[in-house]
């Protein structure tokens, strides 16, 4: 799975082969326009429709152009709809990769195509650079399910016990834990500590999914996916039946017993690779929808099942909205300074214990 410029190639050639000046009119599927995005429908076709395309297009000509000239990055999570993730995106990934991608280049605006606490990850990465985030009401449920004073009521009740944290917590929860883990590295964060306990926060199943794997006391917290606790167990031994040798990947935030029914449990960027390694013939991923559309225009000889339980908050984000985005340049992440200074410090504790 590419993670990087995937868009920006083949505009740049086909832009630089046509000399072609993009007018801002962003309704107009004209010949121009047609011709300028074909490389990048040629690729998304069997996922789009024509019809959306011609939509689509003069959105996408006019997003990369801006974004040229506002020397800015696109990032895009894995969840995002193929016409941003194949059609704007310069870096494509989980939600770390994507702001430690963004730091890397010398953009100086950063517009982040996932959810706000993705955003602030970014932000933290890059402090420097402008952040921009196309819809600010982009929230998440687990993220939304824990604060920084919960974090610190927890942190009375069991003095002494280390917090490990998912990346997918706002800035101000991140600054009161002592390490951050994304679900790739849950469990060896866990054990780096060397302790008898830890409290674990904000995701409850991931939790339980360590819990499981290691000796070390797991002190959990109710938080989690509304989008990964609508699968069963119950639904995976349905696809079982119904598709024969079907391989089943699931993401640890779901329920332990839609854990127990998969052949593959891992973190987005893991299925994408296990996929990529093992090449079932067919196969569903438990996780956010859009994901199987992205994974499979990259891998078309595997059959896709798709089962479609869609992130409200991930598909707030659509191509008019980065374009306003870019336009105005705002909506703009803000972190009070010494909130980000704390916030990656747990996040640096993690990179130095490793990421995967
Ligand atoms: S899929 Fe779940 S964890 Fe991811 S942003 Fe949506 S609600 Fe949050």
């Amino acid at each position: 799975m590419p993670e990087t410029t995937i868009a920006q190639a083949s505009f740049d050639s086909i832009r630089t082969m046509h000399e072609t000046t993009i007018q801002p009119d962003v309704t107009q599927f004209t010949p121009e326009i047609e011709t300028l995005t074909a490389p990048i429908y040629e690729r998304v076709r069997h996922v789009i429709p024509e019809v959306e395309w011609a939509v689509h297009a003069p959105l996408i000509a006019a997003i990369n152009d801006l974004k040229r000239q506002r020397n800015a990055v696109i990032l895009a999570h894995n969840y995002q709809t193929p016409e941003i993730f194949y059609g704007v995106a310069d870096v494509c990934g989980d939600s770390l990769g994507l702001a430690q991608k963004g730091a890397a280049t010398d953009a100086d605006v950063i517009v982040l195509c996932g959810v706000h606490f993705m955003a602030e990850t970014a932000k933290i990465m890059s402090p420097d650079k402008t952040v921009l985030l196309p819809d600010m009401e982009a929230g998440c449920s687990l993220a939304a399910s824990i604060t920084g004073a919960d974090v610190r009521r927890l942190k009375a009740q069991y003095p002494g016990v280390p917090v490990v944290t998912y990346v997918n917590t706002t800035a101000e929860v991140r600054a009161e834990a002592d390490i951050c883990c994304t679900s790739a590295n849950a469990l060896k964060i866990v054990e780096s500590l060397g302790t008898d306990r830890v409290i674990f926060i904000p995701d409850e199943y991931l939790g339980q999914y360590v819990a499981e794997q290691t000796d070390v006391e797991v002190i959990l917290w109710k938080g989690s996916c509304e989008v990964h606790e609508r699968f069963t167990g119950a639904e995976l031994r349905e696809y079982r039946k119904s598709f024969p040798g079907i391989h089943l990947m699931a993401h640890p935030e779901c329920p332990q017993d839609v854990l127990k029914e998969a052949d593959f449990v891992g973190s987005t960027t893991g299925m994408i690779q296990h996929v990529d390694k093992e090449r079932p013939d067919k196969v569903v991923l438990i996780t956010e929808c859009s994901i199987s559309d992205n994974v499979a225009v990259e891998f078309p000889d595997v059959e896709f099942i798709r089962p479609c339980n869609l992130c409200p908050y991930m598909k707030s984000i659509t191509l008019p909205l980065i374009l306003k985005s870019l336009q105005t340049l705002s909506p703009a992440i803000e972190i009070p300074q010494d909130v980000s200074v704390r916030a990656r410090k747990s996040l640096e504790k993690m990179l130095a214990a490793g990421r995967g």
